[in-house]
């Protein structure tokens, strides 16, 4: 159940977060209602920790994965309306093309066919921000207008100057990208100094609370 917060009006309790499957096919996923938000990014972007972090639960996600193993999708539940998805990192260089091409198609279409999905949160690494796939998953979900919330991962790792510019310039590379006025937003992020975790939380408060449903 969502708690009243003052600030949000109603905030959603991440805490609560419990793994209910791992889906490899879009047919296995559970039952296309309710709200769901996903979140996407290249492996070793910082996702894992992001989804930890939020939920506070050191090991909801697991941080520290073999490259190659089986993919898939991996289901959260928040209540019985509320679905946090996990969805897989992409990047792998040992991955077979094969693989990497079902699990393009796989998401695309996830991301332009699902009704439930509200939103998508990518975790850029904030030192090389936005490669082809990253852009892609932002490209397929503006598409299908979804809102997206960039989090520009371990912004620790760089100075105030160059975090600054990189928000900057992504900002700037959505805006030319953005043609149907969906919700954006960037923000730097870091679990280590709680940077953007706010933020996060308010971006996800704001779509599994729709003003009119
Ligand atoms: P995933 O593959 O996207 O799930 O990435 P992980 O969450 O497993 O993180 C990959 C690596 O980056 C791990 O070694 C993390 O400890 C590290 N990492 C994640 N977030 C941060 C952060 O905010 N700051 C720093 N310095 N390192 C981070």
């Amino acid at each position: 159940m969502p708690v009243n917060n003052s600030e949000d009006v109603i905030s959603v309790d991440y805490r609560r977060a419990s793994f209910l499957l791992g889906v490899a096919e879009l047919s296995q996923l559970p039952a296309d209602d309710g709200i769901e938000v996903a979140f996407a990014g290249r492996s070793n972007a910082g996702k894992s920790s992001a989804l930890n972090r939020l939920t506070e639960q050191k090991s909801l996600a697991r941080t520290s994965k073999t490259p190659g193993r089986t993919q898939q999708i991996n289901v959260f539940s928040l209540d019985d309306d509320r679905r946090l998805m996990d969805l897989p990192g992409y990047g792998f260089a040992k991955v077979s093309k094969k693989v990497k091409k079902h699990w393009d198609q796989v998401l695309s279409e996830y991301l332009q066919t699902r009704k439930s999905l509200k939103a998508l949160v990518v975790l850029m690494d904030i030192r090389h921000s936005g490669k082809e796939m990253d852009w892609a998953m932002i490209k397929w979900a503006l598409h299908a207008n979804l809102s997206v919330l960039v989090l520009l991962s371990k912004s620790d790792k760089v100075k105030q100057g160059e975090r600054s510019k990189t928000v900057r310039d992504v900002k700037q590379r959505l805006k030319e990208m953005n043609t149907m006025a969906a919700h954006l937003e960037v923000t730097s992020f870091s679990v280590l100094k709680n940077d953007g975790v706010r933020v996060l939380e308010k971006f996800l408060n704001a779509h599994y609370n729709p003003p009119h449903e």
